[in-house]
């Protein structure tokens, strides 16, 4: 029967998990920490399950923990949320990406992204029959041509919009460059959007993984941009429980109305013990607050092995994942597309890593993939210990 998503394959982080599995390769392809995520947190969902909050919660997730939410935003950006009316708790980013998108995109419908992107966005558009309309990130090169650095397209963001626009997504801490919008970022595309009637979906579920002193952007800081945005935030990346899938979506009550109506139809809710457990987890703010510095030491530890390496790093300013410009490895390798390096990577040298021409429609090859350093010390120090060889 005619596919609804012909050019959809198995995403490029399950192929390459699989893969690594295969090789018994070390996965700092996918992005998920290989750690164990803290007892209490555990404890408190077991206490959850023995008190027997098993069954159905709220369709729109538990009170306590939009409340928490709702708390938390408003402390950290400034924006108040109605925890009743504009908050929903969702299973993952990922669902609540798709869900937002139904539910404001209709056939016709223009949407903006800006790639690499991650690859969830263009399929939801697709269902939802809207046209995506992708820009690319400015890539900047050094002198022997390598990526030095990406840059916000404003211009070919300001020429993309239309009176057919209806959303434009943004993501910042940005997956897969590690790039982080500024305060004069957000200004910037409040001012484009000012005249339309454009909404913005704001992927921001590496927001507490920013580092050098840096602070995260959320639409939320911007009245402007949260009267029109989706905010998406994911558990599992804050917690480190990427199979809890978990999350929550943001919204004025007008937006978040419309996106109940498929949520309560496409999931329903989200399992009850999680969101108590999250729910009083979620009441020591050091939790996230030191996520940064968490991070920041794992970074530093990566990135000292890869500067005994041929790759060239390119700046991780957010997220936990380190781009690198392989082009420069002085091996017959290093002239292969991106996803052909990774494989190889994959299989013979033992390491997986992401291709981030997959993050485009149209895969440009610019000799950048992706490694994730959310691991624990061992594993970055094995895998080091085979990317040291090339
Ligand atoms: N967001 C994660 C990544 O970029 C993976 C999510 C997934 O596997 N779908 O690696």
């Amino acid at each position: 029967f005619p596919s609804r998503l012909p050019k959809v394959g198995t995403t490029v982080f399950t192929v390459m998990s699989e893969l690594a599995g295969q090789h018994q390769a070390i996965n700092l392809g996918q992005g998920f920490p290989d750690f164990p995520c803290d007892r209490d947190l555990i404890s408190e969902v077991n206490t959850a399950m023995m008190s027997d909050r098993n069954q159905y919660p709220p369709m729109i997730g538990i009170s306590e923990l939009r409340h928490g939410i709702s708390d938390k935003i408003s402390t950290l950006y400034g924006h108040h949320y109605d925890p009743d009316s504009e908050i929903t708790i969702t299973a993952g980013g990922t669902q609540g990406i798709m869900t937002a998108i139904l539910s404001c995109v209709s056939p016709g419908d223009e949407v903006i992204i800006i790639e690499p992107a991650y690859d969830s966005y263009r399929p939801s558009i697709d269902l939802a029959g809207g046209t995506t309309i992708a820009v690319s990130l400015i890539t900047n090169r050094d002198q022997h041509n390598q990526v030095d650095s990406y840059a916000i397209p404003w211009e070919a963001i300001a020429s993309a919009i239309s009176t057919k626009t209806r959303l434009i997504i943004i993501n910042t801490p940005h997956n897969p460059t590690g790039m982080v919008w500024q305060a004069d970022d957000l200004d910037r595309l409040a001012q484009l959007l000012q005249n339309t009637n454009a909404l913005v979906l704001s992927d921001e579920v590496y927001e507490h993984m920013v580092y050098d002193g840096l602070c995260h952007q959320s639409v939320a800081r911007h009245p402007a941009l949260a009267s029109r945005s989706f905010l998406i935030s994911s558990f599992g990346k804050t917690y480190h429980v990427t199979g809890w899938k978990v999350g929550y979506v943001a919204a004025p009550a007008n937006m978040m109305r419309e996106f109940r109506k498929i949520h309560q139809f496409n999931v329903f809710t989200v399992n009850t013990p999680m969101q108590y457990g999250i729910s009083s987890y979620l009441k020591e703010a050091s939790h996230y607050l030191e996520l940064a510095a968490f991070y920041q030491t794992k970074r530093a530890y990566f990135q000292a092995g890869l500067k005994k390496t041929k790759f060239k790093l390119l700046p991780a300013p957010g997220t936990y994942f380190q781009c690198v410009d392989y082009t420069g490895l002085e091996i017959p390798q290093s002239t292969l597309s991106e996803f052909d390096f990774c494989t190889w990577l994959t299989k013979i040298v033992g390491v997986a890593a992401i291709p981030v021409s997959t993050f485009y429609d149209k895969p440009i090859e610019s000799g950048v993939i992706r490694f994730c350093f959310a691991k624990q010390e061992q594993t970055p120090s094995n895998a080091l210990q085979r990317l040291q060889t090339l």
